[in-house]
Formats: structure tokens, C-alpha cells, sequence
């Protein structure tokens, strides 16, 4: 099967995309509800009306059940599971990082999904945990490319399914640089970047955020990439931002067991809730109390549906994003829901100048929403943009504040306006200098504005020409003493 992915809409690293499978297609991003095959709490059926368009099983606890294995092999794996849309298989994996040896080897479990039927295989990579030693972080990417070239030499046999080429590395940036590289010339039709589950549980969303940044920058950009174990909806957002397009989700269940209760801002003790804050069909039933006295099955059960609902929606506000050119609003607002992801954020932005040669989407608006918009691919690419941009006539006025009379004595006018810094009048209706910001400066934002400013002056175009700087008080910032050296500057204080 010629298997495809195809991108509908791009926002930064993120995209709109529909991955082609034998058993439909599959908007993403998305996320797909591991379903135990030994407990199923929800009926993949029923997932579907919660909006799984895909799910994701274990083909090992399949295969090493030899009931569940007899039925997977005579039923096919959608008959199995009721279940007509596209279901993926994972290898055991999880299994071998967990119980440190499985009875199955690679060959033998990818056959296995293939036998079954599974729409997109994962073949048994090597999961190293974040810090491993560095010798043996790189012996378990040996391993895991290893078995990447001995499936590419037997793809033809798997032409119906997708198979996974899964990027391993630990914590170390140019193993997963190497995974993914050597994958890359391999050819595989989707991506997977693995053990991050230990960074998850310990909210390390900086180094998740290497992680993923070293891996995706060296994966073909038109290919699908999922993010293995990233089940909680306040990272998708970011995640998605970087170029992940899948993801699959224990946590809906395993949060449920242990009675808790999942939102985009973080997590809640059902034992500690007053109020749902959500409508979905559980949200609106029943009260946290009224849950609190059912019988534990049921408390799972609809605990479970409500941390799917809340999964979903967020999937659904993130393709909205998308499609409106606002991602990177959206990160920033569920990022400042928790320092950790705050954290995260702020190692996101570093990578700015990397990211910014990806975010060629067209966009509508840019929202000032705190100090890390600063760092966004938009401001990065305007200061480029300054580096070259002449003043055509002089004498020159570049203000914080335009009033028609200083107007006049000008040939040309400027506008300094945070973050972006100085702008020709004539531009401040088109994107992204239609930008808003807050009247109210703060420091970063202001330091940002005028360096930008530095950097127009400093130009090979504009050095030494006739311009006068005025500024008001709000813009009072040492940076202005260099900018005293360069050219004439006053000022004002009309605010
Ligand atoms: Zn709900």
C-alpha cells in the first residue's frame, strides 16, 4: 500500500495532516487509547463515540496469551477488539524496560501484527532510560538500528501496514540525533520517539522538549511522528508545536484507577473535587460526590471517560489552532499552567532560531502573551528581516509614540513597538506586524523592541544615516545609552 501522509496545515513545527491505513484515514493530531486486551473498562466501540478515531493495543500481551493469541490469529485483530477503524500495535517494549526480558524477538512480534492484522506495527527497539550511562545508551541505539535495517531488507512483506521506526537515545541529544538519522535512510512511514514515559512522570518537560527537538530536526519534515506514552493532555499542545502527530494514552485509564480526574491545567484527587469543569456527558451527570459513592468499577469507568472527553477536546482545540495560524498562543497559555511546563517553554524558545526556518505558515495574528514571546519564530525572523531592511529616505524618525506633528518633518517614519521594534507606518495592518501587545511594557519585551532597534540602525544600509530615536519613559532601559551612540535620540512624555 502506497501509504500516505499528507499535510493539510502547518503552524510552526505542527501540522494538520491525514495518515493514510488500510482501515481509514487518520486526522492528526491525534491520540490513540491503549486498550489493555485483558481489561478493556471501555469498549473500543464506545471510543469511538468519544473520538478515537484509532487505538493502540499490545501485541505482546496478545501473543503472550495464548487464548487472546489463538483468538487474534482465527478473528483478526479488529474483529477481536470490535473495532472497524485503524488499530496500533506496540512490541513489548514497554514490557522489556519494565521487566528487563521478554520471550519474543523482533522478527517474530512484528510478524505477529502483521498475521493479526494491525494497521501500524512497532518493531522491538531497545527503550533506554533518561540518564542510562552513555556507553550503554549507545549500545541500545546500535541494537535499535540494527533491527530498523533487518525489517527494511523485508518491508514487502509488511506492504499493507505501516511499520514504526522508533528514535531512541535516553537523554543524550545526538544519540537521538543518530537514531533518527539512520532511520531516516531507512525510509519508514511513521516515527516514533520512545522512553520519554520516565520524563513524563517526573514533569522533566525541558529535557522531554531535547529530546524531541533533537529527534524531529533529523526526521524527514513530510513524514508522521508519534510521541510514545505522552497520555496527558496539558503537553499536547506543546508537543504538537514541535512536530509530534500521534500519541497514545494509558494515563486516561491508569489516572482513572487511581481516582484521579484529568484537566489541560493539570491533575485532580477526585477525593479533592468540589466541581467538574467540564460538560462532558460524565461532567454533567453527576457531582464529584455522587461519583464518590458509586462502586469503585463504576468510579473507574467514568473517571475513564471524562479524562478521554478532556483528551479529545484539547485535540480539537489544537487542530483549531492550527488551522488559525495560533499555536503558539495556545502553548503559551497551557504552559503557564504549570511551572514544569513552564520550564519546558522556556527551553522550546532557545531552539527558536532552529525553529523558525520550519514556521513558513501563513498567520493572522500574533498575541503578546508574556516574556517568552519574545523568543517566538516570528520575532527571530523579523529581526533577520532587519538585519537587510534599509532606510530609504532620511532624514528618518523611528517613536514609540507617532503624533502628525513630528510626522511632517520627516521623510520617513518608523514605529517601535514591543516586541518587534522599529516598522515602516505603512505596515502595521499586515502579519506579523498587526501584532498585539499590552500598553503595559514589561522589561523583556521592551529590551527586546530596542535591540531589534540595534540591530536596524547597525546595519551595512543604515549605518551613519540622518535618524532621530524618541522614545517615552516607558521604554527607559540601558540599552538606550548605546543607542545614543549610533543615532540622535530624545525623549518624550506625552505617557
Ligand atoms: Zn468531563
Amino acid at each position: 500500500m502506497d501509504v500516505k501522509f499528507e499535510i493539510i496545515k502547518k503552524d510552526v513545527l505542527g501540522r494538520v495532516g491525514h495518515l493514510k491505513t488500510k482501515h481509514g484515514i487518520i486526522e492528526t493530531p491525534m491520540i490513540l487509547p491503549v486498550i489493555n486486551p485483558n481489561n478493556i473498562v471501555i469498549p473500543p466501540e464506545d471510543m469511538k463515540n468519544i473520538g478515537a478515531e484509532a487505538i493502540i493495543t499490545n501485541s505482546y500481551i496478545i501473543y503472550s496469551n495464548q487464548r487472546l493469541r489463538d483468538r487474534a490469529r482465527e478473528e483478526g485483530l479488529h474483529r477481536m477488539l470490535n473495532f472497524d477503524r485503524p488499530i496500533m500495535t506496540d512490541s513489548g517494549s514497554f514490557q522489556l524496560s519494565v521487566y528487563g526480558d521478554i520471550n519474543v524477538d523482533n522478527m517474530e512480534i512484528l510478524q505477529f501484527q502483521n498475521e493479526i492484522g494491525s494497521d501500524i506495527c512497532v518493531p522491538l527497539d531497545i527503550p533506554t532510560k533518561p540518564n542510562e550511562r552513555y556507553d550503554e545508551a549507545e549500545k541500545d541505539v546500535t541494537i535499535t538500528i540494527n533491527r530498523l535495517r533487518e525489517i527494511s531488507n523485508i518491508k514487502h512483506i509488511f506492504k499493507d501496514n505501516i511499520i514504526v521506526a522508533p528514535i531512541q537515545g535516553s537523554t543524550y541529544r545526538d544519540l537521538r540525533r543518530k537514531n533518527a538519522i539512520e532511520a531516516s535512510k531507512l525510509d519508514f512511514d511513521l516515527y516514533a520517539i520512545g522512553a520519554i514515559v520516565p520524563l513524563l512522570e517526573e514533569y522533566r518537560y525541558d529535557d522531554i522538549v531535547d529530546v524531541v527537538i533533537a529527534s524531529k530536526l533529523n526526521i524527514p519534515l513530510n513524514k508522521p511522528v508519534h510521541l510514545f506514552g505522552a497520555g496527558h493532555p496539558m503537553g499536547f499542545a506543546i508537543f504538537v508545536l514541535m512536530g509530534c502527530d500521534l500519541f497514545d494514552s494509558a494515563s486516561y485509564i491508569l489516572y482513572a484507577m487511581d481516582k484521579r480526574y484529568l484537566t489541560v491545567n493539570g491533575t485532580y484527587k477526585l477525593s479533592n473535587l468540589r466541581y467538574f469543569q467540564c460538560n462532558c456527558p460524565v461532567c454533567s451527570k453527576y457531582t464529584p460526590e455522587e461519583v464518590r459513592g458509586l462502586e469503585n468499577e463504576d468510579i473507574v469507568r467514568l473517571l475513564a471517560i471524562h479524562n478521554l472527553y478532556e483528551s479529545f477536546t484539547e485535540i480539537k482545540r489544537i487542530k483549531q489552532s492550527i488551522m488559525d495560524g495560533r499555536l503558539w498562543e495556545l502553548v503559551q497559555i497551557r504552559c503557564a499552567s504549570h511551572p514544569k511546563l513552564l520550564n519546558g517553554l522556556r527551553r522550546l524558545v532557545k531552539y527558536s532560531n532552529n525553529l523558525e526556518r520550519y514556521d513558513v505558515s501563513s498567520k493572522s495574528a500574533f498575541f503578546y502573551g508574556g516574556a517568552e514571546s519574545n523568543r517566538r519564530t516570528e520575532v527571530i525572523r523579523y529581526r533577520k528581516k532587519l538585519r537587510n531592511m534599509p532606510i530609504k529616505m532620511t532624514p528618518a524618525l523611528i517613536t514609540t509614540i507617532p503624533s502628525i506633528e513630528d510626522i511632517k518633518d520627516y521623510k520617513s517614519v518608523y514605529y517601535l513597538k514591543p516586541p518587534f521594534g522599529p516598522y515602516p507606518l505603512e505596515l502595521s495592518e499586515t502579519y506579523p506586524l498587526n501584532f498585539e501587545s499590552p500598553e503595559i511594557l514589561d522589561k523583556e519585551m521592551v529590551r527586546t523592541a530596542l535591540l531589534n532597534l540595534i540591530v536596524f540602525l547597525n546595519n551595512d544600509k543604515n549605518k551613519g544615516k540622518d535618524v532621530t530615536f524618541e522614545y517615552d519613559k516607558r521604554y527607559r532601559d540601558p540599552l538606550i545609552k548605546k543607542i545614543k551612540k549610533m543615532v540622535d535620540v530624545r525623549l518624550i512624555n506625552e505617557i
